[in-house]
């Protein structure tokens, strides 16, 4: 039985997910207007902790991420530019550009992490229409109102607002220095946003304005964008029904992006919009959150231009409790990636199928040594359990490490377990037992470069021409592990 913390009651509890063996799964996805920070990355990483522990506990799970590329504006309150334009401005490219790039190397990076991709990303522009209609539906119930820059949630008119977050009504945000323009409350957010104010005027409406940004659309209260947070409430329910199983994402998004996602789309239906909302705490550099507004953030790039391996990043993460603020330094990261060689080393020296009983086991299956063949069994279940106690990897590491030690496990267990920690365990092994073909060898060399130039195209092409010669490539250990298929 899984239990989980779920924000919304702030306590752990039993998941019980609509549908036997099912789980909907949500997890609000990158902005794509730059690359995304190792901060950005634990909270991918924990969220892909949560789906392989559903996988491996028997779930079967359908996972939807969507891609920010429109309406997220620099500041939470509904000012400031939008980041998608900031970005087309940094790099004189146009912000479709910019989305394209920033979302392929998204992509490379969470694949660098082996992280399991959603079964359906979303970009925000392929949905405008559905963002559209929900804040029809809002309007016709009347909560929203017009003011000179957009079509504004009025929160007064939704009693549970902020609910999730412990908001008191009319309260400001920690933090959050909140310009009001028209807004009547500062908790009321924007649901849709005009490319030129001036056009929110009824004389106005209907006329085709100057073009002041990249991105707009006709809409019927008058040219403009979608704003952040009505394209999770859109695009979640589109895959996933009203309401679905987990909604995830960093916790930053508590007193915001998540607590108006729920207010936009309760207030829509009357229904809750998840059952259990799951948040990742912060990577912090010294005492600060990491962010990308600082523009002094880390990749993985990063990372890999310093000698780390980015499945070392992945085990430095998996050390601490996800509900845990972690500090990221060098130095341990450093200590992590010779943890994660030690691993990679122990692992290699496991017995195949039993617990180091290596041969001898054949002979006298049942004890040797205090120990059983049931080992394996036995740890599995105490993996699981742990897992089942709000995903607590951290002790499920110190499992592993402790049957390797004592020699009570296989390799084939734990490379069970790895369906979980995604460690790339065996693609490890494999690698280290079987020198590759010159042929191979010489394309993998030529992708490495093409990818440390962040040149996809090519490095995708290199990639069929590695397979098309019945070689696997995935991005993981050691940059990347190409094993015979
Ligand atoms: P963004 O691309 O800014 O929309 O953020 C993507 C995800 O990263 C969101 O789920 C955020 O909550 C999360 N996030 C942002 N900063 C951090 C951080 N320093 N540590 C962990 N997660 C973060
Ligand atoms: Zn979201």
């Amino acid at each position: 039985m899984l239990t989980i913390y779920n924000t919304l009651t702030r306590q752990k509890q039993e998941f019980k997910p609509l549908k036997k063996n099912k789980a909907g799964l949500y997890t609000c996805g990158p902005t794509v207007y730059n690359y995304a920070h190792i901060g950005n990355l634990r909270t991918y990483v924990f969220e892909d902790i949560l789906k392989r522990s559903l996988l491996f506990l028997g779930y079967k799970v359908k996972h939807v991420m969507n891609i920010t590329d429109v309406g997220h504006l620099t500041s939470d309150a509904d000012t400031g530019e939008d980041k998608m334009e900031k970005g087309a401005k940094r790099e004189g490219k146009t912000a479709w550009d910019i989305a394209r790039f920033y979302t392929e190397a998204f992509e490379h990076d969470i694949a660098e992490l082996n992280i399991l991709p959603p079964d359906i990303y979303c970009r925000a522009t392929d949905y405008i229409k559905e963002q559209i209609n929900l804040i029809k539906k809002l309007e016709k119930k009347s909560f929203t109102y017009i003011t000179s820059d957009g079509v504004y949630f009025d929160t007064a008119k939704f009693p549970d607002y902020g609910k999730m977050a412990n908001l008191k009504n009319q309260e400001l945000k920690a933090g959050a220095r909140v310009d009001m323009g028209d807004k009547k409350s500062p908790n009321d957010f924007a649901l849709w946003k005009f490319s030129h104010p001036l056009l929110a005027s009824p004389s106005g409406r209907g006329r085709k304005p100057e073009p002041t940004r990249q991105m707009e659309w006709e809409s019927p209260w008058g040219v403009g964008f979608p704003g952040w947070h009505i394209e999770c409430s859109a695009m979640s329910v589109k895959f996933l029904g009203q309401p679905f199983d987990i909604h995830c994402g960093g916790i930053d998004h508590i007193p915001v992006h998540h607590t108006n996602e729920i207010a936009q789309s309760e207030a829509t239906t009357g229904k809750p919009l998840a059952n259990y909302w799951i948040h990742g705490e912060y990577l912090l550099t010294g005492n600060d959150k990491m962010a990308k507004s600082g523009d002094n953030f880390l990749t993985i790039s990063t990372l890999k231009e310093k000698g780390f391996d980015p499945l070392a990043y992945r085990f430095f993460l998996l050390q601490t409790h996800y509900r845990k603020q972690l500090n990221f330094s060098w130095e341990a990261l450093e200590a992590a990636q010779n943890g994660y060689k030690h691993l990679l080393d122990a692992v290699a020296n496991c017995h195949p199928n039993h617990g180091s009983l290596q041969g001898v086991a054949q002979r006298s299956p049942v004890k040797m040594g205090g120990i059983d063949k049931n080992n394996d069994a036995k740890i599995s279940q105490k993996f699981t359990s742990i897992l089942e106690d709000d995903l607590n990897l951290p002790e499920a590491l110190a499992l592993v490490w402790d049957a390797i030690k004592t020699k009570t496990i296989s390799q084939k267990t734990l490379f069970e377990f790895d369906k979980v920690l995604g460690l790339g365990l065996a693609e490890a092994i494999k690698s280290q037992s079987s020198p590759l073909p010159d042929a191979v060898a010489v394309l993998l060399a030529q992708r490495n470069e093409a990818r440390a130039r962040r040149d996809f195209k090519a490095s995708d092409e290199l990639r069929a021409q590695i397979e098309a010669l019945g070689f696997e490539v995935k991005d993981t250990t050691q940059n990347t592990q190409v094993t015979k298929r």
